[in-house]
């Protein structure tokens, strides 16, 4: 019996397989993939056991004497070895039992439900999954024996490291067995292989337009490295993002209507919508991510909210190696400060539309303006929000603000995460209130991104992710904000006051 999770079955199974009913001179292989394997968790909206069975049954054909047991599959729950060699057991009385184990799977046999009585009911068949692994399975065979009298035997098999893990995220296909890769792409099941990527831009870019997108891939993939984000998704990103750039506009606004896709351009920008197909089409036929998705939507245009991704991909398009001497500043930038890099793509792209008299596309006015805004406060100090608002209300507190009121305000918009409203009982003594809190915070390096005498009566501090209202009694009264935010969640504040031992 070979189990697994199957979630795709791989040559590395396929070899293991062959070599033990070589090996071992089985009369027969049974594959058995798990309901729900009891070790591990099945990622989030994954191949059905179903789906599993089915691509196990195309594996399989690959193995001289092999079949495929839904046993598992159809028991249901999570499937427990011990009761399947059992049910093996009870259906062959007179077999002997081999259970086939990868490498991984052998180093912790011992911690498996009722090991024990696994090894008694069957011998244990190991294969090495890397190179060079072979000593370690026969130390551990040695000592299970030792320990539990079980008779494991290590097949002398070239290892194919391989792991389904590698395959879900679209690496190594060339090690998937020609029919499961063809009924994994049928069925959509999992995203496909950079290399599979690169030739669907091969085939869909013209010369030029592909050496840019492969320049884009390298150059994300490099800042994906430096900054930590995942590199898959990076080059999948900068593989797809002009992807229909080539289809003609006429066509490309055919498919934004099959595909309700809801678009805001102007006549001018309207060539601006490849980056809407291209993201739909990475959705829909490349089974891309979320965050891949996004990235390539807003890869021409920036956003408000840009992602560690959106801001990699927008900045690789925009200086990639293809681009030449004319990207340098910003490619070197790039390596050191990706934020610093985008803001200066984003002013150069403005700067030349400008140039040529064209209007800037709204979103794009936004991403500028929320980049630079984050930065300034980033430049100031990186306090959390939770930071910042402990310091505003304990400043305020001591001051004898009242009626201090802080509210959670990220549901309801991106403009900050905290809204802090307080009352001063005169005019001096809201100007006071808001001197000592500038003051307080700029001793920390903190400074205001913004500060307003909205009137005489309302005193307004931004510090970005904490918005600062400072008001007369009837003002407030007037302006109701907190009625305006009524959705918003109070914040407990009462211990950031208590903390103050100076009041
Ligand atoms: P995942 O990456 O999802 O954890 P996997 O590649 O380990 O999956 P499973 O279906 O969980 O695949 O593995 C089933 C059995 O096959 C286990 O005993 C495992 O050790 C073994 N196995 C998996 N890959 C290989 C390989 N490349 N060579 C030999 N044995 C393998």
């Amino acid at each position: 019996m070979f189990g697994g999770t199957f979630n795709p079955p791989h040559m590395g199974h396929v070899s293991a397989a062959r070599a033990c009913v070589r090996e071992l001179s089985l009369d027969r292989l049974i594959f058995m993939p798990a309901c729900l394997p009891p070790h591990k968790a099945l990622p989030e909206e994954t191949a059905s056991p179903q789906q599993r069975l089915e691509m196990t049954r195309l594996a399989a054909e690959q193995v001289p004497g092999a079949e495929v047991s839904d046993i598992e599959a159809r028991r249901g729950g999570r499937s427990y070895t011990v009761d399947t060699i059992a049910e093996l057991r009870r259906l062959y009385p007179e077999a002997e039992l081999w259970l086939v184990v990868g490498t991984d799977m052998l180093m912790t046999l011992e911690n498996w439900r009722e090991s024990e009585r696994i090894m008694q009911l069957a011998s244990v068949a190991a294969v090495a999954r890397e190179h060079g692994e072979r000593e370690r399975l026969r130390e551990k065979a040695a000592e299970l024996a030792e320990r539990y009298g079980a008779r494991v035997r290590v097949i002398e098999a070239e290892a194919v490291p391989v792991s389904s893990t590698m395959l879900r995220r679209g690496e190594g296909w060339e090690l998937l067995p020609a029919d499961v890769a063809e009924y994994i792409r049928a069925q959509g099941l999992y995203p496909p292989s950079l290399e599979y990527l690169r030739a669907e831009a091969r085939a869909a870019l013209s010369e030029s337009r592909l050496r840019h997108t492969l320049g884009c891939e390298s150059m994300a993939a490099r800042l994906a490295q430096l900054y930590g984000a995942d590199e898959y998704a990076a080059r999948a990103a900068a593989l797809l993002h002009d992807i229909t750039k080539e289809i003609p506009l006429d066509k490309q606004l055919q498919l934004c209507a099959e595909w309700d896709i809801i678009t805001d351009y102007s006549e001018e920008n309207l060539q601006l919508v490849h980056a809407d197909t291209a993201a739909e089409l990475a959705r829909r036929r490349y089974r891309m991510s979320g965050e891949v998705v996004r990235a390539i939507k807003y890869h021409a245009t920036g956003s408000a909210e840009m992602t560690l991704l959106d801001k990699i991909i927008y900045t690789a398009d925009k200086c990639e190696e293809t681009r030449g001497e004319y990207a340098a500043p910003e490619r070197e930038l790039a390596l050191r400060d990706l934020d610093a890099a985008a803001i200066m793509c984003m002013e150069r792209s403005a700067e030349y539309i400008r140039s040529r008299g064209g209007v800037i596309y709204g979103r794009s006015v936004q991403a500028l303006e929320n980049l630079k805004k984050r930065r300034e406060n980033m430049e100031n100090k990186a306090f959390t929000p939770e930071e910042l608002l402990e310091r505003i209300v304990r400043t305020a507190d001591t001051k004898k603000a009242n009626d201090i009121v802080a509210m959670k305000v990220t549901e309801q918009t991106t403009l900050a995460d905290y809204f802090v409203v307080m009352t001063g009982t005169s005019s001096t003594h809201i100007r006071s209130l808001s001197e000592e809190i500038e003051k307080k915070l700029k001793d920390e390096g903190v400074t205001p991104h913004h500060t307003e005498g909205v009137t005489s009566s309302w005193i307004l501090l931004d510090y970005t992710t904490v918005v600062v209202n400072i008001f007369l009694q009837e003002a407030r009264e007037l302006y109701a904000l907190e009625r305006l935010w009524g959705d918003a969640m109070n914040v407990d504040i009462e211990e950031y006051k208590i903390k103050d031992e100076g009041k």
